[in-house]
């Protein structure tokens, strides 16, 4: 992307403060925008004022969602340049996303740099307080004027910033979680493994009902037998029984999360037995019950660790560590954000650094 043309906004807003932020909610001045075409292929990178944009009613995606997004964050380092973490393993998925509901692919480091460019422009926006983070939302739309089930011949990809604040403003606050026995989210085979909307919308009808229930969450189990542990909400899960941590496989329905894979590096990296294998809802509430299960907890760039507090499944439920934050999950969640903040070294190759002008 050599030359990525920069339009400015005229119109700049003001920056939220830090403590009014919440999730996903403000936005920053720019987007980048780029767009398909079958002659031109992915072309026309620009940086742009962000705002509202003019669709035609048939436009494809509203009607069969052909469309495809990521979610990363940005981190204000401690030298004041921007970390952006893993960027180029999410664009590697939104690629993967793209081939699954056939949305031509795009050139990693040209988005990549494409996305640099904008944090260049919007730098000011990546808050600074510890906790903060720029969250970063890439997404792709089938923009054909048409009615019939086809892909698309045209695309636009566009690329949002919003500033968020900190999710544990008042310390971690473990989850009480229900064990979904009725909906499912996702199929082998189907597009549970990539971020597409239609699985988003698949899935509110039993968050709805779970916290009409008084659940935050909702505990997935697979669509065939209703019996093995898939994912909670919309992070990856993991348990600690005994001394081992075990997580689903990736076995075709399962989001492969990049939090997920970051936290099965950092633990074989500290020697602790991680496994990637089937665990079933009776294995875990039995866990519960004798005292095994230690410690349980999503996975996901929003939260980062997310720990279960307790699970409720058909009659019974099982507390987990009282309620209160497990040791790992703590320590994990201590290990990934002084990474991402720049505080540790970065041992893992994680980070992209993002010179502020
Ligand atoms: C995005 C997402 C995750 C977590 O992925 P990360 O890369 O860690 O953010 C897990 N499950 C679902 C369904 C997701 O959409």
């Amino acid at each position: 992307m050599a030359n990525i043309e920069i339009k400015l906004n005229q119109n700049c807003k003001p920056i939220p403060a830090t403590d009014k932020l919440g999730f996903g909610v403000h936005f920053s001045d720019h987007m980048l925008v780029m767009d398909y075409n079958l002659e031109k292929g992915w072309h026309g990178a620009r940086v742009e004022p962000y705002g509202p944009i003019q669709i035609d009613p048939s436009m494809m995606a509203l009607h069969y969602g052909q469309a495809i997004f990521e979610g990363m964050k940005a981190f204000r380092a401690t030298d004041g340049n921007i970390n952006l973490f893993r960027a180029q393993d999410h664009f590697q998925r939104f690629n993967k996303s793209a081939r699954r509901v056939c949305i031509p692919e795009l050139d990693v480091d040209e988005i990549l740099a494409g996305l640099k460019e904008l944090l260049k422009v919007d730098h000011k926006w990546v808050p600074s307080d510890l906790g903060t983070a720029l969250y970063i939302r890439p997404f792709i739309f089938a923009t054909d004027q048409f009615l019939g089930v086809r892909p698309s011949h045209t695309y636009k990809l566009m690329i949002i910033l919003s500033p968020v604040g900190a999710y544990y403003a008042e310390g971690f606050n473990p989850v009480k979680i229900m064990a979904e026995d009725e909906y499912v989210r996702a199929v082998r085979g189907g597009i549970g493994e990539i971020k597409t909307p239609g699985n988003y919308a698949a899935s509110l009808l039993a968050a709805v009902k779970a916290q009409k229930k008084g659940f935050t969450q909702v505990l997935w189990l697979d669509a065939h037998e209703l019996k093995w542990l898939e994912e909670v909400g919309t992070m990856n899960i993991m348990v600690k029984i005994g001394d081992e941590v075990i997580t689903p496989p990736l076995n075709g329905s399962i989001l492969p999360g990049i939090t997920r894979d970051s936290t099965i590096k950092m633990l074989k990296s500290w020697n602790i037995p991680v496994a990637e294998k089937q665990i079933s809802i009776d294995e875990v509430m039995q866990a519960g019950k004798d005292g095994s299960l230690k410690e349980m907890f999503g996975t996901g760039t929003a939260a980062v660790i997310s720990p279960v507090g307790s699970i409720h499944y058909k009659d019974s439920d099982a507390i987990i560590n009282n309620g209160k934050v497990g040791e790992l999950s703590q320590k994990l969640f201590d290990e990934i954000t002084a990474i991402q903040y720049g505080t540790k070294s970065d041992i893992y190759n994680w980070i992209d650094t993002v010179k502020v002008p």
